[in-house]
C-alpha cells in the first residue's frame, strides 16, 4: 500500500501515460502505477547508487522489468527527448526540483504533464513553471505523519493559455481588502489561497512560528545586516498574518 502522499501523486497520473519518475528511490510510485495498469511504461531515474539498486531490486521482485526501466543518472539526463509524456518528481526540495527541470529543458518537448511534490520551497517550483510556460493546473495539500506536503500539477499550455498564465499571479485583493503580491502568491499558492483549506492554514501557522524564531535569532545580533534582515522577516510575518486573517 502506498503512503497517502504517493497515492495522491499516483491519482494525478493520467491513464495510459508513459511516466518518468525522477528521484524514484525504491521505485514505489512506478511499481504501483504499473501494477494498477495506470501506465503503459515507466522510467525510474536515480542519481544515488543505494536508491538506484533499491529501485532495481523492487522492479525485479515485482516482475515488472518489461514495464519499468531503472536508469542511473542526474535528473532528466536519464531520458531521451520524447520518451515519456508525464514526469513525476517527489520528495525533494523545490529549488533542487527547479534546477533539475531547468538543466533538463531539452528533454521536455513531448512531455504533457509535470506532477511535482516539493518538500519545501514550493515557490521555486511555481516560479520555474511560470517562467518556462508551464500552466499550473492544480494544487493539493495533505498532511501525513505530522508533515504537510503540497502537490503541484502543470501542463503544457496553448499560446493563449500561456498569455493567461501571468494573470494567475497578478496581484490580487482578498475579500478583506488585503493586497497579495505575486511573490506571496508564488509562496502560498495561487489556488490554495483561494481554497484556503484547513491544512494550508496549519502549514502557514507553522511557517509563521519558524519565521518568528528566525526573527528572534536575528535580533540577538547588532550587525547592520542582521537588523535589516530582521526587519524584512518582521514585515513578511505581518503580511502573511494579514493574508491568513482575512481568509479565516
Ligand atoms: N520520489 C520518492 C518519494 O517521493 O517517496 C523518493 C524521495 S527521496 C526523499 C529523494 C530521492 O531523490 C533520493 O533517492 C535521491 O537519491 C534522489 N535524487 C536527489 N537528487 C537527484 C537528482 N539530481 N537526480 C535523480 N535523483 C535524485
Amino acid at each position: 500500500k502506498l503512503s497517502k502522499r504517493l497515492q495522491m501523486i499516483a491519482d494525478r497520473v493520467p491513464k495510459g501515460s508513459k511516466v518518468a519518475d525522477i528521484g524514484s528511490d525504491h521505485a514505489l510510485l512506478p511499481t504501483y502505477l504499473a501494477q494498477q495498469g495506470i501506465i503503459v511504461s515507466a522510467i525510474a531515474g536515480e542519481v544515488n547508487p543505494g536508491p538506484y539498486e533499491a529501485a532495481q531490486r523492487q522492479v525485479l521482485e515485482s516482475g515488472l522489468s518489461k514495464v519499468i526501466q531503472v536508469r542511473s543518472g542526474d535528473g532528466l539526463a536519464v531520458l531521451e527527448t520524447g520518451e515519456v509524456d508525464v514526469i513525476t518528481i517527489a520528495g525533494m526540495g523545490g529549488s533542487l526540483m527547479a534546477s533539475i527541470l531547468d538543466a533538463g529543458k531539452s528533454k521536455l518537448p513531448g512531455v504533457k504533464h509535470l506532477i511535482l511534490q516539493p518538500n519545501v520551497g514550493e515557490d521555486h517550483v511555481r516560479r520555474w513553471l511560470l517562467e518556462n510556460g508551464w500552466k499550473l493546473e492544480s494544487e493539493a495539500i495533505l498532511e501525513e505523519d505530522g508533515k504537510i506536503y503540497e502537490i503541484l500539477t502543470a501542463s503544457t499550455g496553448s499560446l493563449e493559455e500561456r498569455d493567461a498564465l501571468e494573470s494567475l499571479y497578478a496581484e490580487r485583493q482578498l475579500p478583506g481588502g488585503v493586497n497579495v503580491s505575486k511573490e506571496r502568491l508564488h509562496q502560498m499558492g495561487p489556488y490554495l489561497i483561494n481554497e484556503a483549506p484547513e491544512i494550508w492554514f496549519m502549514k502557514w501557522e507553522s511557517e509563521l512560528n519558524k519565521l518568528a524564531m528566525i526573527e528572534a535569532q536575528l535580533k540577538l545580533s547588532t550587525a547592520e545586516a542582521s537588523i535589516v534582515k530582521a526587519e524584512q522577516v518582521h514585515k513578511e510575518i505581518n503580511e502573511i498574518k494579514e493574508v491568513l486573517a482575512c481568509l479565516q
